[in-house]
């Protein structure tokens, strides 16, 4: 399995594959089990259907370092356009940004320009989430978040449980009352920065979450988010959470769309916040097959399509 995985992660970075793959129709039919479709009319819908159950939303737009400050430009246009759409919904969706996209790669000082003027169109009451991306840019992406945070309490961030320096990065950023959305990690890292067992990194995502939940609950963390599809991890926490007192409601889950989409409902139902992370656009190529890496049975889904077709 985890040989399925690491191949699933180097074709996730495969040119070729990105440019070929992304035309055969059981690819595509594969695709929209995680995606509601390429538009942003398609994300809104998915929005729509998700309030009626009591679901909250955050939007991305897929894509990744890309390669000119115009191309970062149109990127930020969109998010603007997005919160603009949006706010006209009262849908009350956030938004979830990788600054590889907004230019990272170019230039910090403009892909913080871009930042910033996505968090300036937000709503003061809303959460600009910022992605974490591989491991070589965690330094970079801690630097614009902390300049961001300084300026506008309402940016979060993604932190990943399968990095050793995850710990210390979260004590160090505790101090400002971040919002932290922390995840497993979805990259290919080597063992010198991440722990190479699933184990260790569940052991460190529910240790990190505590201390996470523990800042929640001593005004030192704005938003604590639970940015997983692991139900038994998620209902340990949940009561851990209210083992200390705090509210069902400080529990705050995000999941992909079309994942678990049961349990989803279920802590709605329950009193806890719940939240789908709705992806779209036409760049879907490598973000899908992190999702394969992910639960490489997502294989067989591809495998029936092919049958099917
Ligand atoms: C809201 C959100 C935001 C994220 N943002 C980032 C980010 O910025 N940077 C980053 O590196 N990673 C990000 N990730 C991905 C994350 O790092 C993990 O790769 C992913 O969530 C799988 O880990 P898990 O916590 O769900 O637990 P796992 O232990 O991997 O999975 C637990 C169970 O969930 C189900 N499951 C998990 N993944 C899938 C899947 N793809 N398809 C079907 N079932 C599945 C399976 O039943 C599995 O047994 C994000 C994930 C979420 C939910």
């Amino acid at each position: 399995m985890a040989l399925l995985r690491s191949l699933l992660l180097a074709a996730s970075q495969n040119v070729w594959l990105r440019e070929h793959a992304i035309h055969y129709p059981f690819v595509r039919n594969s695709v929209s089990r995680f995606m509601p479709g390429e538009t942003l009319e398609a994300a809104l819908g998915a929005a729509q259907n998700l309030a009626q159950k009591n679901i909250g939303s955050v939007f991305t737009h897929l894509g990744e370092n890309v390669t000119d400050g115009s191309e970062a430009q149109k990127v930020t246009d969109h998010y603007l356009e997005v919160l603009d759409r949006i706010h006209a919904t009262k849908l009350g969706t956030e938004v979830s940004v990788k600054l590889t996209q907004l230019g990272l790669d170019l230039s910090p000082d403009s892909c913080f320009a871009n930042l910033e003027q996505i968090i300036r169109r937000e709503s003061s009451k809303s959460i600009v989430w910022v992605d974490m991306e591989a491991s070589n840019y965690v330094d970079a992406t801690l630097q614009i978040y902390r300049r961001a945070l300084a300026k506008y309490p309402n940016v979060g961030l993604c932190l990943q449980s399968y990095l050793y320096r995850t710990k210390k990065d979260l004590a160090d950023l505790l101090p400002m009352k971040p919002s932290i959305r922390l995840v497993k990690g979805a990259y290919k890292e080597p063992p010198e920065v991440a722990f190479p067992k699933k184990s260790d990194v569940d052991a460190s995502y529910f240790s990190l979450a505590k201390e996470i939940l523990k800042a929640k609950q001593q005004g030192n963390c704005l938003r604590a988010v639970f940015g997983s599809h692991d139900v038994p991890l998620i209902h340990r926490l949940c009561d851990y959470a209210v083992g200390r007192g705090m509210l069902k409601s400080d529990c705050e889950v995000h999941m992909l769309y079309g994942i678990q989409r049961a349990e989803q409902e279920r802590l709605a139902r329950d009193g806890c916040r719940s939240v789908v992370l709705v992806a779209y656009g036409t760049y879907w190529y490598p973000w899908f097959v992190r999702r394969l890496a992910e639960r490489p049975a997502n294989l067989w889904f591809m495998v029936r399509n092919v049958v099917a077709s």
